[in-house]
């Protein structure tokens, strides 16, 4: 099979994949769906037919494993999530199921195995769309699952239990708490996603290796100042929370474009009493800090508090600073990284490292093997959106850079 051919497959199999939704004119594939059934068992069959041994977990993950070529091995495990936001994209997750898919089809096409199995995992569960909750699929790879999930309802009142029950699982807590595998069986694990961002779009680039997982700060910050009329309070009197909380989103920006790698975004805004005769008193916003390297992050959070207290006490009005989910940067493993970054420059382009700034499978995983991330090039960044978009030779690359990296593996002997 030609490089192209296995390119137009993972492309084909995406508009298939996209095609098994909830809602008739747009993509939604939640947690234990029958669109996710229909995906699975597409999966599964294409999984079958390359040569690899398919079964759905107790939770609904589909995992595909393809054997090593010696006995007592370790194994690889690659993958990425199958199920999607409301009126998603069709490449955010499958794709890197799918060009995982198609490195085995290739090995399988040569009668090859490798000094280490390989399996592939397609996640039920990572953008929380039906239960709120992310990373169900890969929390019950892992060991780390939160038996308290069970008794989440959707919007039906249906509860985790009963779905898992209904998609043919087994919602049984100890079961889910208990880890598969042990961390000395792996090698680790790998995975593809489209970048979600426009910075390979911007070097002209078709993959990039993945540095770290940004962590993330969410931070609630209210200015409480004084309600007043709008007619007769003179300017020089006014205690605007409004005003205030302005020059504090523009002091995040300001502090963002100083510092490489930082990103803040003030997102929520909510004026009280909001009323358009009325001065406003009180206004609570929500904050929300990312960078690859924590102590940047905990660093520049500090400094936009300081900020916060300075506009305020300069308007006479108080603030007040509530830290609230609060997420740790996960590092990708030097080791593998390095393997991914030396099979893209094999592959003939420049190694670049990003930082991703969305949250991936791969940040549960790091809790129980190596990680390493491979990013593919989407059109406009763009994603959580139909106009997620690939190109055919971008996947070409993605399938020849996985192919070299298992081949970098392999002649390690298998051992990390
Ligand atoms: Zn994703």
């Amino acid at each position: 099979m030609t490089i192209n051919a296995s390119a137009r497959s993972v492309m084909e199999r995406c508009d298939i994949l996209g095609s098994y939704s909830e809602e008739p004119d747009r993509l939604t594939r939640p947690f234990a769906s029958s669109a996710m059934r229909k995906a699975n068992e597409a999966v599964a069959t294409w999984m079958q037919a390359a040569g690899m041994a398919v079964q759905q977990d107790r939770v609904g993950n589909l995992i595909g494993r393809y054997e090593a070529n010696q006995a007592g091995a370790k194994t690889l495990l690659l993958g990425s999530h199958l199920d999607s936001v409301r009126d998603a994209g069709k490449y955010d997750g499958p794709l890197g199921v799918m060009v995982a898919l198609a490195s085995i089809e290739r090995l399988h096409a040569r009668s090859e195995h490798l000094p280490f199995a390989i399996e592939i995992l397609g996640f039920a569960d990572e953008e929380g769309l039906r239960y709120n909750s992310s990373y169900i699929g890969s929390k019950v790879v892992t060991g780390t699952f939160n038996p308290e999930y069970l008794h989440l309802t959707d919007a039906e009142g249906i509860t985790m239990a009963e779905a898992i029950r209904a998609f043919g699982g087994d919602p049984d807590p100890d079961a889910l708490q208990t880890a598969h595998w042990h961390r000395d069986e792996l090698l680790g694990y790998c995975e593809v996603h489209i970048e979600q961002g426009p910075v390979l779009e911007a070097r002209n680039l078709p993959v990039a290796v993945v540095s770290a997982i940004a962590g993330q700060n969410r931070i609630s910050v209210r200015f409480v100042g004084e309600a007043g009329h709008a007619g007769t309070v003179p300017i020089s009197l006014r205690r605007d929370a409004l005003c205030a909380a302005a020059e504090f989103v523009l002091a995040v920006e300001t502090m963002a474009q100083a510092q490489p790698g930082l990103v803040a975004t003030v997102g929520q805004i909510s004026v009280h009493p909001g009323a358009s005769n009325v001065i406003p008193g009180q206004v609570t916003l929500s904050l929300d800090v990312r960078h690859q390297d924590d102590m940047v992050c905990d660093q520049a959070c500090r400094q936009l508090e300081e900020r916060a207290q300075e506009i305020a006490t300069a308007r006479r009005i108080s603030v007040n600073w509530q830290m609230g989910k609060r997420h740790r940067a996960v590092p990708c493993t030097a080791q593998l990284s390095k393997q991914m970054a030396q099979a893209i420059e094999e592959v003939g382009y420049p190694p670049l490292s990003l930082p991703s700034g969305a949250g991936h499978d791969a940040v549960t995983l790091s809790e129980l093997t190596a990680i390493a991330m491979l990013f593919v090039r989407c059109r406009g960044g763009i994603s959580h959106n139909p106009a997620e978009s690939v190109t055919t030779e971008d996947v070409e690359v993605a399938i020849q850079v996985l192919e070299r990296f298992l081949h970098l593996l392999s002649q390690g002997g298998g051992v990390l």
